[in-house]
């Protein structure tokens, strides 16, 4: 990788920042100054900027517990972005596999994995995700029968069939196998109902950690990520 990439890929400073610090000599490979961004970093090498040891950013794979009025958007907007929560260099590169609309809680998967996170949202590989959700009004009793059918929705056609687990009378699991726009929000509405409370508890295999305090997050684990290849 060329030096001034090299700068770039594991600081905060962009393409021209880097070439300045690289032209006053504050960057060092191996213990000697270098001044030329095209210079090729060899593979085992130790870059230095201003005397601190620089280290290659590798693909990310967090989870985190969204809390409410925080946006699953890379930009800012009526509410601020979930990527505020995490004060990682470069976050900004983060893409975030599925959202949640900003009153809905819970877990969130971001990565810098196109791949990965496409696997986790293609309508194709059906990957689950379980919502515990509170609701205004008692279920009606053929609930599960029609969902498990499918709900008409409007302009989106038949949802897939879903997963539903009564905890009370207002309060279940839904578990769906895609992800529509404010998909279990209009299910319930179509089964006469109204969803006041939103939280996501799992995305396929993978549990939100019950050690995440909202607005937390941590690395997966290999197992997690596995998951989704
Ligand atoms: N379904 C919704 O209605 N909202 C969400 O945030 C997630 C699923």
């Amino acid at each position: 990788m060329r030096l001034d990439k090299y700068l770039t890929s594991s600081t905060e400073l962009t393409r021209t920042l880097a070439k300045r610090e690289l032209k006053a000599g504050q960057v060092t490979c191996d213990g000697v100054v270098i001044k030329d961004p095209s210079f090729k970093v060899p593979q085992q090498a130790q870059v230095s900027w201003r005397g601190q040891t620089l280290g290659l950013i590798g693909t990310r794979y967090l989870m985190l517990h969204k809390p409410a009025e925080f946006l699953c958007s890379n930009v800012d907007e009526l509410y601020p972005s979930v990527l505020n929560l995490i004060e990682l260099p470069k976050r900004e590169d983060l893409r975030i596999a599925g959202r949640l609309d900003a009153d809905t809680t819970g877990l969130v998967l971001l990565s810098e994995d196109g791949t990965w996170c496409h696997n986790i949202t293609s309508p194709r590989r059906e990957c689950s995700k379980r919502y515990r959700t509170w609701l205004a009004e008692p279920l009606v009793a053929d609930a599960e029968a029609r969902l498990a059918e499918g709900i008409e929705l409007h302009g989106d056609g038949l949802t897939r069939p879903a997963q539903l687990e009564r905890i009370s009378e207002t309060e279940v699991l839904l578990t769906i196998h895609e992800g529509k726009y404010h998909q279990v929000k209009r299910m319930f509405a179509a089964l006469g109902n109204r969803v006041v409370g939103l939280h996501r508890e799992a995305v396929g295999p993978v549990e939100l950690d019950e050690l995440l305090a909202p607005g937390e997050w941590r690395e997966l684990t290999a197992q997690e990520i596995a998951a989704f290849r």
